[in-house]
């Protein structure tokens, strides 16, 4: 009796978590990736990063605690492990993933980056906006190279100037998993006038070069698509998104429509269904028309 009655108790108090839940997500989730021993995937509000443990210590991803605390990624990462964190990788410079990063710091934490991350940090400081909790890297990639850790490999890979110029694929060879934070949405436009980006051109040959490597499931900085991993198959519908966008802003480039009539006018409909695509698509055009029809 005893113990029906705690169940109904308890039924009922998970049904009022249920629908706060329903209103809210949890803030946070942890959860490790099927079909690997050692990675999980951080979830917080909307931007995620994996944490990879082995017997020597922890390879954490991006800290993505900008005006909030780190402590949650820690007490995940404390949850499931009681090895130290050794290295912090960023993805890229943007301060939504990768500031707040100091208690990793206080922990003992090696923070790895791309050399030009480092370099906008520098002059972000220099011109007196760098976020005072963005933590410097202690190391720096150029192209390519490799944290081993424990009888686990993380590549990091440079495959051009895309949503950023110092933006790192983090590969598993033997997961063939990848984290790729912010340049290749999944069923989604792209982000706003696709800011921070040099040449859609060379964007599009990153995205190639991304689908080129030895992988299989991609674990995104952001849940798209209801929250599932991505595919080849996904990278190679965004590059047909943006060659199908580049070669449709061009004809109007080129018929004197850019901007302000593209932007109105031009409609993708084989991606109406995407993520974004009324909002963002009017700003997505916008960018190359600054291309094509300025030359930057
Ligand atoms: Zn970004």
């Amino acid at each position: 009796m005893k113990i029906s009655i705690c169940l109904t108790m308890l039924a009922a108090f998970a049904a009022g978590l249920g629908s706060a839940a329903a209103q809210s997500p949890p803030q946070t989730s942890t959860k490790k990736v099927d079909g690997t021993d050692d990675v999980y995937l951080f979830r917080y509000g909307g931007h995620q990063s994996i944490f990879i443990v082995t017997p020597q210590g922890v390879i954490a991803t991006d800290p993505i605690s900008y005006l909030r605390p780190a402590k949650p990624y820690i007490d995940a990462i404390k949850a499931v492990t009681d090895k130290p964190i050794k290295y912090v990788v960023y993805s890229h410079h943007h301060y939504d993933h990768i500031a707040g990063g100091q208690p990793f710091k206080d922990l003992g934490a090696t923070f790895v980056a791309h050399r030009r991350a480092k370099e906008r940090f520098l002059e972000l400081k220099k011109q007196k906006s760098l976020l005072a909790d963005v933590v410097m890297p202690d190391q720096v990639v150029d192209d390519k190279k490799s944290i081993t850790l424990g009888g686990t490999t993380l590549e990091l890979n440079y495959v051009g100037r895309n949503h950023s110029d110092n933006s790192l694929v983090m590969r598993l060879p033997k997961e063939k998993i990848v984290f790729v934070v912010d340049f290749a949405p999944i069923e989604q436009v792209q982000f706003r006038n696709i800011p921070d980006n040099a040449s859609p051109l060379e964007y599009i040959a990153s995205l190639k070069k991304l689908a080129s490597l030895d992988w299989e499931r991609m674990i995104p900085g952001h849940p798209y698509a209801g929250g599932r991993f991505g595919t080849k198959k996904d990278v190679e519908d965004h590059i047909a998104y943006m060659e199908d966008l580049s070669a449709e802003v061009k004809k109007a480039a080129d018929s004197g429509k850019c901007f302000d009539t593209a932007m109105k006018e031009l409609k993708l409909p084989k991606y109406e269904k995407w993520g974004n695509y009324e909002t963002a698509l009017p700003a997505n055009v916008e960018r190359f028309c600054y291309w094509w029809a300025r030359g930057y």
